[in-house]
């Protein structure tokens, strides 16, 4: 959707393909982060994106075991927003497909899901979609894959997939939330378990952290033991747990770490989980998405609007992210390997590790994670926009 927005701002006649009729579907988290915002605000709708419902993070901090400890620290970024926005990601969505809208190219088609790529002649010239209406075949000089982590178009293009694993999976629920609960979005690890509470103002959403591929174990276990589990880590929940009545009310995320060897063919780009599925952790995969639009939209805008790119001009893309995209994963798979592998497998009681003991030490550390998260490696700007951060 940012990528569709960028180039048709840029004059650039782009057809955005969603294979649902509206955003209101997978969970795919709800931060915007300070980089995220700052390309808002070089865009000149940040003050109209602000105004739409949203919290504002300044510190994160998660309780471990019985202490709770501060691990970030955004006040101090060289960015115009200091904080992090939690926002549910349809509101996202609608906001930058409504700025989208206001540029003549740019055309949103919902409910159209692609189901192969059009090739001539040994390139990528367009995709087939289904739709209510029967099948759909658009020719394209570039067709963009930002399909997320299960793409269909970079598996119809069979472009090499490198999987990095990952030691869990998310179940996903809502609990209500009343006046006198706490505000803060916040984040509890036990031995054995991780849990985390957005507040969506009426509701928490929730998400339980367990080692990969036990959803089934713990749906065998029954619904009485997981609630009684989420008692234990939130006590003040355990008058509304039993709003958990069926499995239904509790969905399976799959988390995945990969990222492909190529982001692209003749005619052919992947960006986003495409080409490089996220972890949830830092919740950074919105960001990168993001940065991977900016930079994509800065290196083919202009030249996508005499005609078709280079491979070597769309390979371009992939060398300016490359970086960022690996050295994220990097740290990821390094938390999941020596973090949430060790707390998921523990059955002793946890304590606060001391590297985390040093940020509590010394304050001013909480700027280094509140930079990675907050801003990432080779933040990107919107070409041709004044008002940038000196990153
Ligand atoms: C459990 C979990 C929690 C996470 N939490 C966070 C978080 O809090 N913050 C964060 O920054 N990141 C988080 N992430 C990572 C984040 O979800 C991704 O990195 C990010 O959404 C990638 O954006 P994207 O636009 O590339 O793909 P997606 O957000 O997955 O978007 C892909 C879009 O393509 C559509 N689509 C898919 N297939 C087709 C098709 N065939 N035809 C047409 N349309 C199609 C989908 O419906 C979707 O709208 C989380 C990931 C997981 C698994």
């Amino acid at each position: 959707m940012m990528l569709g927005y960028l180039l048709a701002r840029a004059g650039v006649d782009v057809y955005v393909l969603e294979k649902h009729a509206d955003f209101l579907r997978d969970f795919r988290g709800d931060t915007i982060h300070p980089s995220t915002l700052e390309v808002m605000y070089e865009l000149g709708i940040l003050d109209d994106f602000l105004k739409l419902p949203h919290q504002e993070i300044r510190e994160l901090a998660g309780q471990i075991g019985n202490d709770t400890v501060t691990i970030a620290d955004f006040t101090h970024l060289p960015t115009h927003c200091r904080f992090l926005a939690f926002m549910p990601q349809w509101d996202f969505l609608n906001f930058i497909s409504k700025q989208a809208a206001t540029h003549a190219t740019f055309h949103l088609k919902m409910r159209t899901e692609v189901m192969d790529l059009v090739r001539e002649s040994g390139r990528i010239t367009g995709i087939l979609a289904k739709t209510a209406e029967g099948t759909l075949e658009i020719h394209a000089a570039l067709t963009v894959g930002a399909d997320g982590r299960h793409s269909v178009v970079r598996k119809s293009a069979g472009l090499e997939v490198i999987n990095l694993g990952a030691p869990m999976d998310v179940l996903w629920m809502r609990l209500s939330r009343k006046p006198d609960d706490p505000e803060q979005t916040f984040g509890h690890v036990e031995n054995g378990r991780i849990f985390i509470m957005l507040n969506r103002d009426a509701y928490w959403q929730c998400a339980y952290v367990i080692p990969k591929g036990t959803a089934e174990e713990i749906h065998q276990r029954g619904l009485e033991s997981f609630r009684e589990d989420i008692v234990k880590l939130s006590p003040f929940l355990s008058e509304r747990v039993d709003e958990l009545g069926d499995w239904n009310q509790v969905s399976t995320l799959t988390v995945t770490v990969d990222r492909l060897s190529r982001w692209s063919l003749a005619g052919l780009l992947c960006i986003g989980d495409a080409a490089h599925a996220m972890s949830p952790i830092g919740g950074v995969g919105i960001n990168l998405a993001i940065q991977d639009a900016v930079a994509a939209a800065n290196i083919l805008g202009a030249r996508l609007l005499k005609g078709t790119p280079a491979e070597t001009e769309l390979r371009a893309v992939q060398k300016r992210r490359e970086f960022p995209t690996r050295a994220t994963q990097r740290l990821q798979v390094l938390i999941q390997d020596r973090v949430i592998r060790r707390v998921l497998g523990s059955t002793k009681p946890l304590t606060v590790p001391w590297l985390l003991k040093r940020l509590e030490r010394w304050p001013f550390l909480r700027r280094i994670p509140a930079r990675v998260i907050g801003v990432g490696f080779r933040p990107e700007h919107v070409k041709g926009v004044k008002g940038r951060i000196s990153a």
